[in-house]
Protein backbone atom coordinates (compact mmCIF):
# COMPACT_ATOMS: atom_id res chain seq x y z
CA UNK A 1 0.00 0.00 0.00
CA UNK A 2 1.33 3.40 -1.30
CA UNK A 3 0.99 6.35 1.18
CA UNK A 4 0.46 9.31 -0.69
CA UNK A 5 1.64 12.92 0.71
CA UNK A 6 -1.48 14.15 1.91
CA UNK A 7 -2.08 18.10 1.85
CA UNK A 8 -5.44 17.88 3.19
CA UNK A 9 -5.46 20.23 6.67
CA UNK A 10 -9.36 20.66 7.35
CA UNK A 11 -12.40 21.50 6.19
CA UNK A 12 -14.43 24.64 6.59
CA UNK A 13 -18.21 25.23 6.42
CA UNK A 14 -19.09 27.05 3.08
CA UNK A 15 -21.17 29.36 4.71
CA UNK A 16 -19.75 30.56 7.47
CA UNK A 17 -15.98 29.25 7.77
CA UNK A 18 -16.27 27.70 10.59
CA UNK A 19 -13.33 24.86 10.84
CA UNK A 20 -14.24 21.15 10.91
CA UNK A 21 -11.32 18.25 11.46
CA UNK A 22 -9.92 16.37 8.69
CA UNK A 23 -9.79 11.93 9.10
CA UNK A 24 -13.01 11.73 10.70
CA UNK A 25 -16.80 11.42 9.06
CA UNK A 26 -18.27 14.15 8.24
CA UNK A 27 -21.98 15.41 6.40
CA UNK A 28 -23.02 18.50 6.51
CA UNK A 29 -21.13 21.59 8.87
CA UNK A 30 -22.32 22.81 12.00
CA UNK A 31 -24.91 25.23 10.43
CA UNK A 32 -26.78 22.74 8.06
CA UNK A 33 -23.91 23.81 4.53
CA UNK A 34 -21.69 21.87 2.53
CA UNK A 35 -18.00 21.62 4.14
CA UNK A 36 -15.14 22.53 2.06
CA UNK A 37 -11.75 20.91 2.10
CA UNK A 38 -8.82 22.69 2.51
CA UNK A 39 -5.14 21.72 1.34
CA UNK A 40 -1.56 23.06 2.72
CA UNK A 41 -1.50 25.13 -0.41
CA UNK A 42 1.43 26.24 0.22
CA UNK A 43 3.51 23.28 0.61
CA UNK A 44 1.74 22.39 -2.59
CA UNK A 45 2.87 25.32 -4.44
CA UNK A 46 7.03 24.59 -2.87
CA UNK A 47 7.12 21.37 -3.84
CA UNK A 48 4.59 19.90 -6.78
CA UNK A 49 5.00 21.08 -10.39
CA UNK A 50 2.22 21.41 -12.26
CA UNK A 51 3.86 20.07 -15.47
CA UNK A 52 4.66 17.01 -13.82
CA UNK A 53 1.40 16.17 -12.09
CA UNK A 54 -0.11 16.83 -16.14
CA UNK A 55 2.32 13.98 -17.39
CA UNK A 56 0.89 11.55 -15.33
CA UNK A 57 -2.17 8.69 -16.26
CA UNK A 58 -4.55 7.65 -14.66
CA UNK A 59 -7.34 10.63 -15.50
CA UNK A 60 -8.27 12.45 -12.66
CA UNK A 61 -6.14 10.57 -10.26
CA UNK A 62 -3.41 12.08 -11.29
CA UNK A 63 -4.28 14.98 -8.87
CA UNK A 64 -3.76 13.41 -5.88
CA UNK A 65 -2.00 16.36 -4.33
CA UNK A 66 -5.20 18.44 -4.40
CA UNK A 67 -6.98 15.35 -3.78
CA UNK A 68 -7.89 14.33 0.02
CA UNK A 69 -7.39 10.32 -0.53
CA UNK A 70 -4.20 9.22 1.48
CA UNK A 71 -3.97 6.07 0.56
CA UNK A 72 -3.80 4.43 -2.78
CA UNK A 73 -5.32 1.44 -1.52
CA UNK A 74 -8.45 3.47 -2.00
CA UNK A 75 -7.79 4.88 -5.28
CA UNK A 76 -10.35 2.89 -7.65
CA UNK A 77 -9.56 2.98 -11.16
CA UNK A 78 -12.09 2.00 -13.78
CA UNK A 79 -9.82 3.72 -16.23
CA UNK A 80 -10.49 6.91 -15.86
CA UNK A 81 -9.38 9.47 -18.73
CA UNK A 82 -8.51 12.79 -19.07
CA UNK A 83 -11.82 13.93 -21.36
CA UNK A 84 -11.49 15.44 -24.57
CA UNK A 85 -12.48 18.89 -25.87
CA UNK A 86 -14.12 18.87 -29.17
CA UNK A 87 -14.02 21.80 -31.42
CA UNK A 88 -17.59 22.81 -32.94
CA UNK A 89 -15.67 23.81 -35.85
CA UNK A 90 -18.43 23.10 -38.62
CA UNK A 91 -21.37 25.45 -36.90
CA UNK A 92 -18.85 28.10 -35.34
CA UNK A 93 -16.01 28.98 -38.22
CA UNK A 94 -15.07 32.27 -36.78
CA UNK A 95 -15.66 31.55 -32.67
CA UNK A 96 -13.97 29.15 -30.79
CA UNK A 97 -16.37 26.63 -28.99
CA UNK A 98 -15.72 23.76 -27.35
CA UNK A 99 -17.20 21.12 -25.72
CA UNK A 100 -16.10 19.05 -23.14
CA UNK A 101 -17.02 15.48 -23.13
CA UNK A 102 -17.42 14.18 -19.79
CA UNK A 103 -19.53 11.00 -21.60
CA UNK A 104 -16.33 8.97 -22.08
CA UNK A 105 -15.68 8.99 -18.11
CA UNK A 106 -16.43 5.29 -16.69
CA UNK A 107 -20.50 4.91 -16.41
CA UNK A 108 -20.79 7.48 -18.84
CA UNK A 109 -21.02 10.47 -16.96
CA UNK A 110 -18.90 13.18 -15.04
CA UNK A 111 -20.36 11.66 -11.94
CA UNK A 112 -17.52 9.30 -12.09
CA UNK A 113 -15.61 12.19 -10.61
CA UNK A 114 -17.29 13.14 -7.79
CA UNK A 115 -18.42 9.41 -6.89
CA UNK A 116 -14.82 8.05 -7.20
CA UNK A 117 -14.14 10.95 -4.51
CA UNK A 118 -17.26 10.64 -2.33
CA UNK A 119 -16.86 6.70 -2.39
CA UNK A 120 -12.96 6.63 -1.68
CA UNK A 121 -13.11 8.90 1.34
CA UNK A 122 -16.03 7.10 2.68
CA UNK A 123 -14.08 3.72 2.32
CA UNK A 124 -11.16 5.37 3.66
CA UNK A 125 -12.97 6.73 7.20
CA UNK A 126 -14.25 3.38 7.89
CA UNK A 127 -18.04 3.66 6.18
CA UNK A 128 -19.07 0.56 4.57
CA UNK A 129 -23.04 1.32 3.22
CA UNK A 130 -23.73 4.12 0.85
CA UNK A 131 -27.19 5.70 0.23
CA UNK A 132 -28.17 8.31 -2.24
CA UNK A 133 -31.28 9.79 -4.43
CA UNK A 134 -30.40 10.22 -7.48
CA UNK A 135 -32.25 11.17 -11.15
CA UNK A 136 -29.88 8.86 -13.11
CA UNK A 137 -26.37 9.13 -13.25
CA UNK A 138 -25.30 9.38 -9.82
CA UNK A 139 -26.56 6.26 -9.13
CA UNK A 140 -24.56 4.28 -11.73
CA UNK A 141 -21.62 5.77 -10.86
CA UNK A 142 -21.91 5.71 -6.86
CA UNK A 143 -22.88 1.67 -8.02
CA UNK A 144 -19.99 1.24 -10.15
CA UNK A 145 -17.43 2.55 -7.60
CA UNK A 146 -18.72 0.94 -4.60
CA UNK A 147 -19.24 -2.14 -5.45
CA UNK A 148 -15.17 -1.70 -6.97
CA UNK A 149 -14.36 -1.15 -3.25
CA UNK A 150 -16.63 -3.93 -1.49
CA UNK A 151 -18.91 -1.70 -0.68
CA UNK A 152 -22.61 -1.71 -0.20
CA UNK A 153 -24.63 0.81 -2.20
CA UNK A 154 -28.47 1.95 -1.92
CA UNK A 155 -30.17 4.14 -4.69
CA UNK A 156 -33.59 5.86 -4.41
CA UNK A 157 -34.96 7.53 -7.91
CA UNK A 158 -37.90 8.86 -9.41
CA UNK A 159 -40.03 6.36 -10.87
CA UNK A 160 -39.63 8.27 -13.89
CA UNK A 161 -35.83 8.06 -14.11
CA UNK A 162 -34.84 6.75 -17.56
CA UNK A 163 -34.89 2.87 -16.92
CA UNK A 164 -31.37 2.74 -18.58
CA UNK A 165 -30.33 4.33 -15.61
CA UNK A 166 -32.24 2.08 -13.29
CA UNK A 167 -30.80 -1.11 -14.90
CA UNK A 168 -26.97 0.09 -15.38
CA UNK A 169 -27.18 0.97 -11.59
CA UNK A 170 -28.72 -2.21 -10.06
CA UNK A 171 -26.44 -4.15 -12.44
CA UNK A 172 -23.43 -2.79 -11.41
CA UNK A 173 -24.50 -4.00 -7.36
CA UNK A 174 -26.68 -1.32 -6.24
CA UNK A 175 -29.89 -1.98 -4.23
CA UNK A 176 -32.05 0.66 -6.66
CA UNK A 177 -35.58 1.96 -5.19
CA UNK A 178 -38.17 3.35 -7.68
CA UNK A 179 -40.16 6.29 -5.45
CA UNK A 180 -43.21 8.00 -6.56
CA UNK A 181 -41.46 11.35 -5.95
CA UNK A 182 -38.94 14.10 -6.66
CA UNK A 183 -35.23 14.13 -6.02
CA UNK A 184 -35.72 16.22 -3.14
CA UNK A 185 -38.21 13.65 -1.59
CA UNK A 186 -36.27 10.56 -2.28
CA UNK A 187 -33.23 12.56 -0.58
CA UNK A 188 -35.42 12.67 2.47
CA UNK A 189 -36.19 9.04 2.60
CA UNK A 190 -32.65 8.72 2.07
CA UNK A 191 -31.71 11.19 5.25
CA UNK A 192 -34.71 9.08 7.51
CA UNK A 193 -32.32 6.12 6.71
CA UNK A 194 -28.86 7.47 7.54
CA UNK A 195 -30.97 8.82 10.97
CA UNK A 196 -31.78 5.44 11.53
CA UNK A 197 -28.14 4.32 11.59
CA UNK A 198 -28.86 2.18 8.23
CA UNK A 199 -26.31 4.06 6.27
CA UNK A 200 -24.49 6.66 5.01
CA UNK A 201 -25.61 9.89 2.86
CA UNK A 202 -23.90 10.04 0.29
CA UNK A 203 -26.25 13.10 -1.32
CA UNK A 204 -25.08 15.87 -3.81
CA UNK A 205 -23.03 18.22 -1.38
CA UNK A 206 -23.99 16.84 2.09
CA UNK A 207 -20.73 15.01 2.43
CA UNK A 208 -17.22 17.16 1.28
CA UNK A 209 -15.86 14.87 -0.94
CA UNK A 210 -17.67 14.62 -4.56
CA UNK A 211 -17.11 18.70 -4.67
CA UNK A 212 -13.26 17.10 -4.79
CA UNK A 213 -13.87 15.21 -7.62
CA UNK A 214 -15.75 17.39 -9.59
CA UNK A 215 -13.10 19.80 -8.66
CA UNK A 216 -11.03 18.16 -11.40
CA UNK A 217 -12.77 19.83 -14.33
CA UNK A 218 -11.18 22.76 -13.51
CA UNK A 219 -8.28 21.22 -13.19
CA UNK A 220 -8.00 19.33 -15.70
CA UNK A 221 -9.47 22.14 -18.47
CA UNK A 222 -6.93 24.74 -17.32
CA UNK A 223 -3.93 21.92 -18.17
CA UNK A 224 -5.23 21.32 -20.98
CA UNK A 225 -5.68 24.86 -22.14
CA UNK A 226 -2.15 24.90 -21.40
CA UNK A 227 -2.49 26.40 -18.51
CA UNK A 228 -5.02 29.09 -18.94
CA UNK A 229 -8.97 28.74 -19.28
CA UNK A 230 -11.73 30.35 -22.04
CA UNK A 231 -14.05 33.18 -21.78
CA UNK A 232 -16.65 31.71 -20.52
CA UNK A 233 -17.87 28.27 -19.08
CA UNK A 234 -21.47 26.94 -20.15
CA UNK A 235 -22.46 24.85 -17.00
CA UNK A 236 -26.02 23.07 -16.56
CA UNK A 237 -26.28 23.16 -12.87
CA UNK A 238 -28.32 20.56 -10.87
CA UNK A 239 -26.90 20.36 -7.48
CA UNK A 240 -24.23 22.61 -8.78
CA UNK A 241 -21.18 20.42 -7.51
CA UNK A 242 -19.53 20.94 -10.90
CA UNK A 243 -19.86 24.80 -10.77
CA UNK A 244 -19.00 25.13 -6.92
CA UNK A 245 -16.24 22.33 -7.94
CA UNK A 246 -14.31 23.98 -11.10
CA UNK A 247 -14.65 27.13 -9.03
CA UNK A 248 -12.80 25.61 -6.23
CA UNK A 249 -10.37 24.55 -8.73
CA UNK A 250 -9.91 27.74 -10.06
CA UNK A 251 -8.92 29.86 -6.62
CA UNK A 252 -6.58 26.46 -5.66
CA UNK A 253 -4.85 27.27 -8.95
CA UNK A 254 -4.72 30.95 -8.58
CA UNK A 255 -3.51 29.81 -4.94
CA UNK A 256 -0.66 27.68 -6.01
CA UNK A 257 0.19 30.55 -9.11
CA UNK A 258 -0.50 27.89 -11.83
CA UNK A 259 -2.89 30.15 -13.29
CA UNK A 260 -3.33 33.92 -13.24
CA UNK A 261 -6.39 36.00 -12.01
CA UNK A 262 -6.49 37.25 -15.95
CA UNK A 263 -7.43 33.63 -16.93
CA UNK A 264 -10.23 33.38 -14.84
CA UNK A 265 -13.50 32.12 -17.05
CA UNK A 266 -17.56 34.06 -16.58
CA UNK A 267 -19.12 30.83 -15.25
CA UNK A 268 -22.82 30.57 -16.86
CA UNK A 269 -25.36 28.58 -14.67
CA UNK A 270 -27.71 26.54 -17.41
CA UNK A 271 -30.80 25.74 -16.18
CA UNK A 272 -34.10 24.60 -17.74
CA UNK A 273 -37.30 26.62 -17.54
CA UNK A 274 -39.05 23.89 -16.51
CA UNK A 275 -37.02 23.65 -13.13
CA UNK A 276 -34.49 27.15 -12.79
CA UNK A 277 -34.17 28.05 -8.86
CA UNK A 278 -30.68 29.40 -9.19
CA UNK A 279 -31.87 31.56 -12.41
CA UNK A 280 -34.74 32.63 -10.46
CA UNK A 281 -32.79 33.63 -7.61
CA UNK A 282 -29.73 35.08 -9.66
CA UNK A 283 -32.36 37.24 -11.35
CA UNK A 284 -33.79 38.58 -8.12
CA UNK A 285 -30.51 39.57 -6.69
CA UNK A 286 -30.76 36.25 -3.92
CA UNK A 287 -28.29 34.01 -2.43
CA UNK A 288 -30.31 31.29 -1.62
CA UNK A 289 -32.65 30.00 -3.58
CA UNK A 290 -36.47 28.78 -3.37
CA UNK A 291 -37.69 25.57 -3.67
CA UNK A 292 -39.16 25.44 -7.67
CA UNK A 293 -42.43 23.67 -7.65
CA UNK A 294 -43.40 21.34 -10.30
CA UNK A 295 -40.21 21.34 -11.83
CA UNK A 296 -40.43 19.34 -15.26
CA UNK A 297 -37.57 18.93 -17.86
CA UNK A 298 -36.40 15.71 -19.96
CA UNK A 299 -33.22 16.79 -19.07
CA UNK A 300 -33.32 14.69 -15.79
CA UNK A 301 -30.11 16.00 -14.55
CA UNK A 302 -30.94 19.51 -13.89
CA UNK A 303 -34.10 18.59 -13.11
CA UNK A 304 -33.08 19.53 -9.02
CA UNK A 305 -35.90 22.06 -7.46
CA UNK A 306 -33.70 23.00 -4.34
CA UNK A 307 -29.80 23.16 -3.76
CA UNK A 308 -27.94 22.42 -0.77
CA UNK A 309 -25.25 24.65 -2.61
CA UNK A 310 -27.30 27.48 -3.91
CA UNK A 311 -25.17 30.21 -2.64
CA UNK A 312 -21.99 28.68 -3.42
CA UNK A 313 -22.97 28.25 -7.07
CA UNK A 314 -25.00 31.70 -7.07
CA UNK A 315 -21.58 33.28 -5.36
CA UNK A 316 -19.01 31.33 -7.61
CA UNK A 317 -21.52 32.60 -10.93
CA UNK A 318 -21.38 36.16 -9.56
CA UNK A 319 -17.75 36.49 -8.15
CA UNK A 320 -17.02 35.20 -12.22
CA UNK A 321 -18.82 38.06 -13.41
CA UNK A 322 -20.98 35.25 -15.33
CA UNK A 323 -24.64 34.81 -15.12
CA UNK A 324 -27.69 32.57 -14.75
CA UNK A 325 -29.86 31.55 -17.99
CA UNK A 326 -32.76 29.35 -18.57
CA UNK A 327 -33.77 27.16 -21.46
CA UNK A 328 -36.52 25.78 -22.87
CA UNK A 329 -36.75 22.38 -23.45
CA UNK A 330 -37.91 22.75 -27.21
CA UNK A 331 -34.39 24.65 -27.38
CA UNK A 332 -32.78 22.06 -26.02
CA UNK A 333 -34.11 19.02 -28.41
CA UNK A 334 -33.27 21.44 -31.31
CA UNK A 335 -29.50 22.12 -30.11
CA UNK A 336 -29.21 18.08 -29.37
CA UNK A 337 -30.24 18.07 -33.11
CA UNK A 338 -28.23 20.42 -34.29
CA UNK A 339 -24.71 19.32 -32.77
CA UNK A 340 -25.01 15.91 -33.70
CA UNK A 341 -26.00 16.54 -37.29
CA UNK A 342 -23.75 19.11 -38.27
CA UNK A 343 -20.77 18.38 -36.07
CA UNK A 344 -21.19 14.58 -35.70
CA UNK A 345 -20.72 14.52 -31.91
CA UNK A 346 -24.06 13.26 -30.08
CA UNK A 347 -24.38 15.42 -26.39
CA UNK A 348 -26.90 14.01 -23.66
CA UNK A 349 -29.79 16.65 -22.77
CA UNK A 350 -28.00 18.20 -20.52
CA UNK A 351 -25.14 19.55 -22.46
CA UNK A 352 -27.36 20.55 -25.19
CA UNK A 353 -29.15 22.78 -22.74
CA UNK A 354 -25.29 24.19 -22.56
CA UNK A 355 -24.84 24.74 -26.40
CA UNK A 356 -28.83 26.27 -26.60
CA UNK A 357 -27.77 28.64 -23.55
CA UNK A 358 -24.37 29.51 -25.55
CA UNK A 359 -26.98 30.50 -29.14
CA UNK A 360 -29.47 32.41 -26.50
CA UNK A 361 -26.30 34.35 -25.05
CA UNK A 362 -24.68 35.24 -28.67
CA UNK A 363 -28.63 36.25 -29.55
CA UNK A 364 -29.21 38.58 -26.65
CA UNK A 365 -25.67 39.79 -26.66
CA UNK A 366 -24.24 38.86 -23.40
CA UNK A 367 -21.46 36.63 -24.83
CA UNK A 368 -19.81 38.12 -28.12
CA UNK A 369 -18.08 36.11 -30.81
CA UNK A 370 -14.29 36.99 -29.42
CA UNK A 371 -14.83 35.18 -26.45
CA UNK A 372 -13.91 31.62 -26.53
CA UNK A 373 -16.27 29.11 -25.01
CA UNK A 374 -16.27 25.78 -23.62
CA UNK A 375 -19.76 24.01 -22.78
CA UNK A 376 -20.17 20.82 -20.95
CA UNK A 377 -21.45 17.76 -21.88
CA UNK A 378 -21.90 15.89 -18.97
CA UNK A 379 -22.64 12.22 -20.56
CA UNK A 380 -22.84 10.21 -22.93
CA UNK A 381 -25.41 10.87 -25.23
CA UNK A 382 -26.07 7.40 -25.93
CA UNK A 383 -28.23 7.02 -22.20
CA UNK A 384 -31.03 9.31 -23.35
CA UNK A 385 -33.76 8.49 -25.55
CA UNK A 386 -33.87 9.57 -29.54
CA UNK A 387 -35.66 10.52 -32.36
CA UNK A 388 -36.93 7.13 -34.04
CA UNK A 389 -35.36 6.43 -37.61
CA UNK A 390 -34.83 4.16 -40.52
CA UNK A 391 -36.48 3.83 -43.14
CA UNK A 392 -38.03 0.49 -44.23
CA UNK A 393 -36.56 -1.27 -46.81
CA UNK A 394 -37.49 -4.51 -48.09
CA UNK A 395 -35.10 -6.11 -49.68
CA UNK A 396 -37.63 -9.03 -51.54
CA UNK A 397 -39.23 -6.66 -53.62
CA UNK A 398 -37.37 -7.67 -57.15
C1 LIG B 1 -25.75 15.42 -12.39
C2 LIG B 1 -25.84 15.94 -13.75
C3 LIG B 1 -25.88 17.30 -13.99
C4 LIG B 1 -25.85 18.34 -12.90
O1 LIG B 1 -24.63 18.35 -12.26
P1 LIG B 1 -24.37 19.16 -10.92
O2 LIG B 1 -22.91 19.28 -10.82
O3 LIG B 1 -25.00 18.37 -9.82
O4 LIG B 1 -25.06 20.49 -11.07
C5 LIG B 1 -25.94 17.72 -15.32
N1 LIG B 1 -25.97 16.83 -16.32
C6 LIG B 1 -25.93 15.51 -16.13
C7 LIG B 1 -25.94 14.60 -17.30
C8 LIG B 1 -25.87 15.00 -14.83
O5 LIG B 1 -25.81 13.68 -14.65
Amino acid sequence: MQQFSNFLTHLECGLTGELHKAGIVHGLSKAGKPLLARYDLSAIKAGVDRDSVWSRGGGFWKWRELLPVSSSENVCALGEVDTPLIPLNTLHRSSQVWVKDEGRLPTGSFKARGLALAVAMAKELGLSHLAMPTNGNAGSALAAYATRLGMQSTVVCPDDTPSINIEETALQGAQVFKANGLINACGAWVKAGADAGKWFDLSTLKEPYRIEGKKTMGLELAAQMGWTLPDVIFYPTGGGTGLIGMCKAFDELLALGWLEKKDLPRMIAVQSTGCAPIVRAYENGERFAEVWQDAHTFAAGIRVPAAVGDFLILDGVRNSGGFAIAVTDEAIEHARIKVAREEGLLLCPEGAATYAAYLQSRADGTVTSEESVVLFNCATGLKYPMPNAGVALDLEIN
